[in-house]
């Protein structure tokens, strides 16, 4: 028997990058689940490498800052498979600039989509979770959230997360449901690639840079992630709640 036997979870944002290892390895770990993206399309890769691979997934289009399609997105995963034990907030994006050149719709959007995403995608989670009194809900932070220049939108987001974290881990405790969140630091994917294309500087060099700069002399893959979020979605992690597992090859820590 594999860890997530007979679970059902949903992952925000798996079209791509951490989200998509995370669906991936939950499969793996024999879950069926939700792969949600902006778009039912923009799925369609990490939904077949499941469904090949010998798992069930379903692709749900759904912007996680909509209310209405949130809700239709969960009660049609509940419908297919049956009902929902693990959620991940894993959505996210970057609108990174200076203060004094950020602008209203880079600080909204960045608040929107991880701060109101993840409020909105828990509420709807929880309800399921409570009733059946098992839950985990993973919400993807960052170590931005500890202070990054030119990110004072997501870095205040990210802290966001935490906070949330905590809270929501007292209020759901007594239903069985623990809520979790894992802060990466520097992974390898289109998010941290285009940020340094960006900024003018090749996307390779900007790796080898950050990776001489932490203790294990590496940039993250999308699977140091995964790997910590099958840990927090396991029955056996539940005596974890309310905590913050920084997966960073030990920049928190320099
Ligand atoms: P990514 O490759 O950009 O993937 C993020 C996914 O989220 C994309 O598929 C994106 O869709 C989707 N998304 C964006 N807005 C959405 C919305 N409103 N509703 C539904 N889906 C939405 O990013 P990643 O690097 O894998 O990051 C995943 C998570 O880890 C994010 O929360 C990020 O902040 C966090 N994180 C990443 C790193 C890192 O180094 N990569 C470090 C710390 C934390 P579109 O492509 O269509 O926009």
């Amino acid at each position: 028997m594999t860890k997530l036997d007979g679970r059902v979870a949903l992952v925000t944002g798996a079209a791509r990058g951490i989200g998509a290892e995370i669906a991936r390895t939950y499969a793996r770990a024999g879950a069926k689940v939700g792969v949600l993206d902006l778009e039912e399309a923009l799925t369609k890769d990490t939904v077949s490498a499941i469904n090949d691979a010998g798992g069930q997934a379903l692709g749900l289009g759904a912007d996680v800052s909509d209310a209405g399609q949130v809700r239709g997105a969960v009660e049609r995963l509940v419908q297919e498979f049956g009902g929902l034990d693990i959620a991940v907030n894993n959505a996210g994006v970057t609108r990174d600039n200076l203060l004094f050149k950020m602008t209203q719709d880079d600080w909204d959007t960045v608040m929107n989509v991880h701060l109101r995403g993840m409020f909105l995608v828990t509420a709807e989670a929880q309800r399921h979770m409570v009733q059946q009194r098992y839950g985990r809900v993973i919400n993807i932070s960052s170590t931005s959230a500890l202070g990054n220049r030119g990110q004072a939108n997501y870095s205040a987001a990210k802290a966001g997360v935490q906070g949330f974290t905590r809270t929501t881990a007292i209020e759901l405790g007594p239903f069985g449901v623990t809520v979790n969140s894992i802060g990466p630091g520097f992974v390898d994917t289109e998010m941290t690639r285009a940020t340094a294309e960006r900024v003018g500087v090749p996307a390779d060099q900007r790796l080898s840079e950050v990776a001489a700069g932490l203790p294990v002399r590496r940039v993250g893959q999308p699977a140091d992630i995964a790997n910590a979020a099958l840990f927090l979605a396991a029955e056996e992690s539940g005596f974890v709640t309310g905590q913050v597992l920084y997966v960073d090859g030990g920049r928190s820590v320099r």
